[in-house]
C-alpha cells in the first residue's frame, strides 16, 4: 500500500476555537418530505426525510469528495462538514455548513454533530516527511508524527469522541473509513513515524463495533487519486485482497461507498476491505445493494 507522502502545515491544537458556535436558522434546511421518501426504502431510518450527514476530515483528500457528492444530492441529504482550520473550510468553499473543529477536543465538534442523522469519518492522523530527503540519492524518506498528532490521539482517541459525540446525539448509522492491513501488527505502516497507525485504527474500529450505533467500517487498499465510477469494485476481509493484484481504490469510489451504505441496509453492521479492478478489467459497479450483500463479516 502506497505511504502517504503529504507535506502540510498544520495550525497548533491550541488555535482551535472550542467555543465557536452557529445558529440553526443560518443552517440549510431539509428537503421536502414527499421529495425524498422514496429514496430510503427498505432502510427505514431514513424513510422520513432527507438526512442531515456530517463528514469530518471534509478538507482532506477523500472527505472532500464525500463533501461534494453529499452537496450535489440535495434532495437526498443535507451535508456538513467538519475541517480543523478555517484554511481547510476556505478550501472547500467556505460554506455555512463547514464547522471548524479538532476531534481531540470533543467540545469543538459538538457544533457540527448537533442534530446530525449520520456521520462518515474520515479524519486520520497525516505523516511527515522529515525535512532533507533527496529523491535523486535514493534510499527511503523518513516520515514523523507532530507531537499531539500521533494516531493514538487522533485515530483513536479522536475517532472515540466522534463516536461518543455522534452516539450522544442518537446518530443513526455511522461511517468509519480505515484501512486494510490491520490483521498484521509488523505491517510497514505501523513503523511509519512509531506511530502504530493501523493498531490506533483497528483500535477505533472495534470501539464503534461495540458502541451500540449501527456502524458501516470500511477498511482501503491503496488510495488513488483517479476518477470514480469506472471500476468494478471489490469487497474482502481479513486483508485476503492484499495478497492480490487488486488491493487499490480511488478515492472517489471510496467517497461514493461511504455515501451509498448510508443507503442500503445490507451495509449495516459490517466491516470489509474495499479495492478495486483496474479500469476495464471488469464492468463498473453501479449495483450497491448486491456489493454490500457480498460482505457478511462484522467486527
Ligand atoms: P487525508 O487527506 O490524509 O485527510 C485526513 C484528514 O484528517 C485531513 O483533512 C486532516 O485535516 C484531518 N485531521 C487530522 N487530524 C485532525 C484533527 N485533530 N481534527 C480534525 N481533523 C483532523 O485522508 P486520505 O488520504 O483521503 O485518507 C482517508 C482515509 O483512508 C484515512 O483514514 C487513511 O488513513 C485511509 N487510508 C489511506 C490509504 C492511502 O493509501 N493513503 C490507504 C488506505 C486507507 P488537515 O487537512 O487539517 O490536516
Amino acid at each position: 500500500m502506497a505511504a502517504v507522502t503529504r507535506v502540510s502545515v498544520h495550525l497548533p491544537f491550541s488555535n482551535v476555537n472550542p467555543t465557536r458556535r452557529r445558529s440553526v436558522a443560518a443552517l440549510p434546511r431539509r428537503p421536502p418530505l414527499a421529495e425524498t421518501a422514496n429514496r430510503y426504502r427498505g432502510f427505514s431510518i431514513f424513510a422520513m426525510a432527507a438526512p442531515t450527514v456530517l463528514v469530518t476530515g471534509a478538507g482532506g483528500r477523500t472527505g472532500q469528495l464525500v463533501y461534494k457528492k453529499l452537496k450535489e444530492r440535495t434532495d437526498q441529504f443535507v451535508a456538513r462538514g467538519l475541517v480543523r482550520t478555517e484554511e481547510s473550510k476556505e478550501k472547500i468553499g467556505g460554506a455555512d455548513d463547514v464547522f471548524v473543529g479538532d476531534i481531540r477536543d470533543s467540545s469543538s465538534i459538538m457544533p457540527a454533530i448537533e442534530g446530525i442523522d449520520a456521520l462518515i469519518i474520515l479524519t486520520s492522523a497525516v505523516p511527515k516527511m522529515k525535512p532533507g530527503f533527496d529523491p535523486t540519492k535514493g534510499g527511503r524518506p523518513e516520515f514523523y508524527f507532530e507531537d499531539g498528532a500521533y494516531p493514538e490521539q487522533v485515530d483513536w482517541l479522536g475517532q472515540k469522541n466522534q463516536i461518543d459525540a455522534a452516539k450522544s446525539v442518537g446518530v443513526k448509522q455511522i461511517v468509519l473509513v480505515g484501512s486494510m492491513g490491520g490483521t498484521n501488527p509488523n505491517h510497514p505502516l505501523n513503523s511509519l513515524g512509531n506511530g502504530n497507525i493501523l493498531v490506533w485504527k483497528r483500535k477505533a474500529e472495534e470501539y464503534l463495533a461495540n458502541s451500540g450505533v449501527p456502524y458501516t467500517i470500511i477498511r482501503a487498499g491503496g488510495l488513488l487519486d483517479k476518477e470514480g465510477g469506472h471500476r468494478e469494485l471489490l469487497v474482502g476481509k481479513d486483508d485476503e485482497l492484499l495478497a492480490t493484484e487488486t488491493k487499490t481504490v480511488p478515492r472517489s469510489d471510496v467517497a461514493e461507498v461511504c455515501i451509498q451504505a448510508l443507503q442500503f441496509a445490507e451495509a449495516k453492521n459490517k466491516a470489509f476491505d474495499l479495492a478495486s479492478k483496474p479500469e476495464e478489467a471488469g464492468p463498473a459497479t453501479k449495483d450497491f445493494k448486491a456489493l454490500f450483500s457480498q460482505v457478511t463479516a462484522s467486527f
